[in-house]
C-alpha cells in the first residue's frame, strides 16, 4: 500500500497539471487567433450597411473553415446573423456574455460537457471603434480531452505494473526479512526446553549476523552460569561430605570397639566436636555467600568509624596471632568515618586479618593501615607469610579455591572467605586487589567510596 498510493497520488496529479496546461495554452492561441480576426472583420467590411450581413456570413465561413471553429456573429439586436454550422442563423441570442460582449468585455472558457473552448470577441467599426457585432465562437478540444485519456490510460497500466512488481518484492522482502526471526524463535523454545547447547547460525544483513551473534554470546554465558552451578552444588557436596565422613568414621570405629576406655571416648568426641564445628563453618559460610549472591543485597548503611572497626578486628585477631607468634600493627593515618554495612565489611575485614595470620610463619607480621582522601578510604592488609603461588592469584577470590587444601582445612579454611570479602567490598561499590610473592608475604589492598552509592 505505502509503495502503491504514491504512485496513483503521482498519476492523478501529473494528468490533471498537464491537462489544464495544454488547455489554458490551447485557450491563449485560439484567444490571439480571434481578436485577430475580429480585427479582419472590421477591416473588410464594406461601407454598405446592407451587404454587411452577407460580407459578414462568407468571411466568417472561410475563416471557420480555416480554424475549424463555429463562428456564431450576433447583431446588436441579439440576432444571430451568421451561423457557420447553419442551425441558428435568424434567431436570438441573449446571454450574458454576448451582453456583457456588447458592453466592451470578451471572455474566454472551457466547456468540459461539450469539450468545447467558448469565447466572445467584440468586432468594432474601424473608423467609429463602436462594437457591432459580437462573434461567438465554440473551438473544440475532445483532441486534448481524448489525448489525455490515452495518457491516462497508460499511467493506470504503469500502475498495475508497478503494483504488481511491489507487492512482489513486499512479498518476497518480507520473507527473507521474517525468516531469521523465525529461527530465532524455534532455537528460543528449544533452549527454554532444556537445549542449552544449541546455537544460532544465520548468515545474512549485517543486523541479523549481530543478533544471532548477540544471541550466541547470551547461550554461552547461560551455560558458564550452568556449570558454576553445577560446579558449585558438587563442590558444596564434597566439601560437606569431608566433615560427615570424618564424623562416620569416628563413631563407627567406637560403636566396633568393646570396652573402650573413657580416655579414648573423650579423644573421639573432641575430634566429633570438632568435625561439627567444621560443617558448621562451611554452612554458615555458605549462607553469607548466598546472602551476598542474592541481585538485592540488602545492606544497612549508617556512617561507621573504620578505625574502631580494624581495632575490634585486630583485638578478636591477637589471640591467635600471638598463638602462632605473629606480630600486629596496625596504623592509622587518619580518622574515617564512613557509609558502610557495619556488619559485612567488620566480616570482609576479618577474613583478609585471619588470613594474614593464618597463612603466615612463626615469628611473623602483619601490617594493616588505614587512609582516606576526600572520596576513598584504602585499607592495606600486609604480610609477610607464605604469599600465594603466581598461577593461583588469579583464582583466590574463586569460591571453595584454595591453594593448600590441607592447610587451609587444618587452620579451619572453608575457602569461602574471600569469595564472601570480595562480594561485600563490591556490594559497598568499592574495589579489591591483592599482590602477592611466594615466600615473601601478601597485600591486600581495599578502596572503598567514604559515601555510599545506591
Ligand atoms: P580459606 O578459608 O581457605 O582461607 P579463603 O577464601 O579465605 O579460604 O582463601 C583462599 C585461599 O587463598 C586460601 O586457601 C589460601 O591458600 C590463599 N590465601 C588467602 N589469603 C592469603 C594470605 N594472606 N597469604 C597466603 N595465602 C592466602
Amino acid at each position: 500500500m505505502v509503495g502503491i498510493i504514491p504512485l496513483v497520488l503521482l498519476e492523478v496529479i501529473f494528468v490533471n497539471v498537464t491537462e489544464n496546461a495544454v488547455i489554458s495554452t490551447r485557450m491563449r492561441n485560439i484567444s490571439a487567433q480571434f481578436s485577430v480576426i475580429s480585427t479582419y472583420f472590421a477591416n473588410s467590411l464594406s461601407d454598405d450597411e446592407d451587404a454587411m450581413d452577407s460580407e459578414m456570413a462568407s468571411i466568417a465561413e472561410d475563416i471557420a473553415g480555416i480554424i475549424s471553429s463555429r463562428i456564431q456573429i450576433i447583431d446588436r439586436n441579439f440576432t444571430i446573423i451568421t451561423d457557420t454550422y447553419q442551425i441558428n442563423r435568424g434567431k436570438l441570442c441573449i446571454t450574458e456574455d454576448v451582453n456583457k460582449c456588447f458592453n466592451g468585455t470578451n471572455s474566454t472558457y472551457t466547456d468540459e460537457q461539450s469539450e468545447c473552448i467558448v469565447m466572445t470577441q467584440a468586432i468594432r467599426d474601424s473608423e467609429t471603434d463602436e462594437i457591432i457585432y459580437v462573434m461567438f465562437a465554440t473551438t473544440s478540444i475532445s483532441d486534448i480531452y481524448s489525448a489525455m485519456d490515452n495518457v491516462k490510460l497508460i499511467g493506470v497500466a504503469v500502475i498495475v505494473i508497478m503494483a504488481i512488481i511491489v507487492i512482489f518484492f513486499a512479498i518476497f522482502g518480507s520473507y527473507i526479512l521474517t525468516k531469521p526471526f523465525g529461527v530465532i524463535t524455534k532455537t528460543i523454545s528449544r533452549v527454554d526446553l532444556g537445549h542449552l547447547e544449541e546455537k544460532i547460525d544465520l548468515k545474512g544483513a549485517s543486523e541479523v549476523e549481530d543478533i544471532s551473534a548477540a544471541f550466541n554470546k547470551l547461550l554461552d554465558r547461560i551455560n558458564q552460569l550452568e556449570q558454576s552451578r553445577q560446579e558449585f552444588v558438587s563442590n558444596v557436596s564434597h566439601e560437606l561430605k569431608t566433615p560427615l565422613t570424618s564424623m562416620k568414621v569416628l563413631a563407627d570405629s567406637l560403636i566396633m570397639q568393646e570396652d573402650v576406655p573413657a580416655e579414648m571416648y573423650r579423644e573421639f568426641m573432641i575430634d566429633l566436636s570438632s568435625e561439627i564445628d567444621r560443617g558448621n563453618a562451611i554452612i554458615q559460610d555458605l549462607l553469607a555467600l548466598v546472602k551476598m549472591d542474592a541481585t538485592d543485597v540488602e545492606m544497612n548503611i549508617a556512617a561507621v568509624n573504620i578505625n574502631d572497626i580494624l581495632e575490634a578486628t585486630l583485638k578478636v585477631v591477637r589471640p591467635q596471632a600471638e598463638q602462632k607468634d605473629v606480630e600486629m600493627i596496625m596504623e592509622s593515618l587518619r580518622p574515617v568515618v564512613a557509609e558502610v554495612d557495619e556488619v559485612k565489611f567488620s566480616m570482609a575485614v576479618m577474613n583478609l586479618v585471619e588470613n594474614a595470620v593464618k597463612y603466615n610463619n612463626p615469628e611473623g607480621w602483619v601490617h594493616v593501615s588505614l587512609n582516606a582522601d576526600q572520596t576513598y578510604f584504602y585499607i592495606k592488609i600486609q604480610d609477610n607469610g607464605i604469599g600465594i603461588p603466581e598461577d593461583s592469584v588469579d583464582h583466590i577470590f574463586d569460591r571453595f579455591y584454595r591453594v593448600d587444601k590441607s592447610r587451609s582445612r587444618a587452620s579451619g579454611g572453608t575457602g569461602l572467605g574471600l569469595a564472601i570479602t570480595k562480594k561485600i567490598i563490591l556490594a559497598h561499590k568499592g574495589q579489591i586487589k591483592v599482590h602477592s610473592e611466594e615466600g615473601i608475604g601478601t597485600t591486600f589492598s581495599i578502596q572503598v567510596p567514604l559515601t555510599y552509592v545506591v
